[in-house]
């Protein structure tokens, strides 16, 4: 067995306020190539009062990005790299400030600007030719962890699949937890609860190990204070939590791996568009012979917060539906491998798989 070989992020700031200190962070690198940086932005904060601080020189380029209708998209990041070099030329500095989906557009973004030809070209592992340039994240919704990962994911017209190598892992990161007050409660519990699920699945599995179960345990027992305890909720109290709870979820999985949830849930997403986080609150409830405390704890926190899932969806899936979600899923096998062990290719049939989406 090969051990992982991980690239951290190189610098991260954290504490309430730590925006403020964005463009301090930046100005060393600002002598590099074209002296100027991309800004990625999500296109809520358009006219929010973040979108004033933003602390931009005059040359840099401000893109304010709407999330809400796709996730982020090979041809996307293809179209606005050619627009960006033909502008002004190879940028210092890529800055995301959002969530998941534009992290994973300045991650790709950052690579896509030193490699020539589609983004379609790099998706899968260690694809890509030459270090990308200079990235920063400032994420905004926690709990994907795409700030910490080492992948950009990208829908192609074949794959969702990410940009993953040493090079996507952002340089820095600034946690300002003041930034993630404003999120929606459905969002808030959907996203935090990919970090509760991603600690499940890293547990549950044959790749843990003790360094992948000391992030998982600490961020199920943040999890648990934020979504399950008296002092449960969306408060400042506990955001500061989330986002140290989001970095370490996603370190958990990055030792270990992802199970049946995540397997389930490109599958989910790939057919039927479903964003990532809700895709998995979908699926999640219905696995409790799988993840049987993970699954019980989850309803609790759904009770608490009054959340609702929707169910019975598979009664509009057709049998062809259903093989297109079970291929993309059964491809995922090291995931299969790490939740259900090494005779996996013996359980995890097309058959296995259809019947699990039949239960949503
Ligand atoms: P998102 O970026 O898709 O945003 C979700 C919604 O929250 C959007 O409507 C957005 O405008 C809004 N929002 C963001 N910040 C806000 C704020 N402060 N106040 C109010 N609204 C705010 O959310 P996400 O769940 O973080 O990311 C999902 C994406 O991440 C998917 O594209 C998925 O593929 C990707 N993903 C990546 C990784 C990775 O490791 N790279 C892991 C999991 C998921
Ligand atoms: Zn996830």
């Amino acid at each position: 067995m090969t051990h992982k070989n991980f690239k951290n992020i190189d610098k991260v700031t954290y504490g309430r306020g730590s925006f403020s200190q964005l463009a301090e962070t930046v100005a060393p690198l600002r002598k590099e190539n074209k002296n100027y940086f991309i800004y990625i932005v999500d296109n809520y904060f358009t006219g929010k009062p973040l979108s004033k601080n933003l602390q931009n020189k005059p040359e840099d380029l401000i893109y304010f990005v709407d999330v809400d209708r796709y996730e982020p998209t090979t041809d996307q990041i293809d179209t606005l790299r050619d627009e960006i070099l033909s502008k002004k030329g190879l940028p210092s500095g890529v800055i995301g400030i959002g969530g998941g989906s534009i992290m994973d557009i300045a991650k790709a973004l950052s690579l896509m600007l030193t490699n020539e030809g589609s983004s379609t070209l790099y998706q899968g592992l260690n694809l890509i030719k030459n270090p990308g340039i200079y990235h920063l994240g400032v994420p905004t919704i926690s709990g994907t962890g795409a700030e910490v990962s080492m992948t950009a994911v990208l829908t192609g017209p074949e794959k969702k699949l990410g940009l993953k190598c040493d090079w996507t892992v952002f340089n820095q990161v600034i946690l300002d937890p003041e930034l993630i007050s404003s999120v929606p409660r459905d969002w808030w519990f959907y996203t935090g609860m990919d970090t509760y699920i991603h600690c499940i699945e890293s547990h549950n599995g044959l790749r843990n190990n003790a360094f992948s179960l000391a992030y998982g345990d600490q961020a199920l027992h943040l999890c648990r204070e934020i979504f399950l305890n008296d002092k449960a909720g969306q408060t400042p109290e506990n955001d500061d939590k989330l986002m140290v709870a989001s970095l370490m979820g996603g370190l958990s999985l990055t030792y270990s791996e992802v199970g049946v949830c995540h397997a389930l849930s490109y599958g989910l997403s790939k057919i039927h568009g479903t964003r990532h986080c809700f895709a998995n609150c979908v699926i999640f409830q219905h696995l409790e012979d799988i993840y049987p405390d993970g699954v019980g704890e989850f309803k609790q926190m759904i009770k608490k917060h009054k959340i609702e899932l929707p169910q019975k969806l598979s009664k509009e899936w057709s049998d062809e539906t259903l093989t297109k979600m079970a291929t993309v899923s059964y491809n995922l096998s090291f995931m299969w491998n790490h939740a259900l062990g090494d005779n996996y290719k013996e359980i995890a049939t097309m058959d296995y798989i259809k019947d699990l989406f039949r239960r949503l």
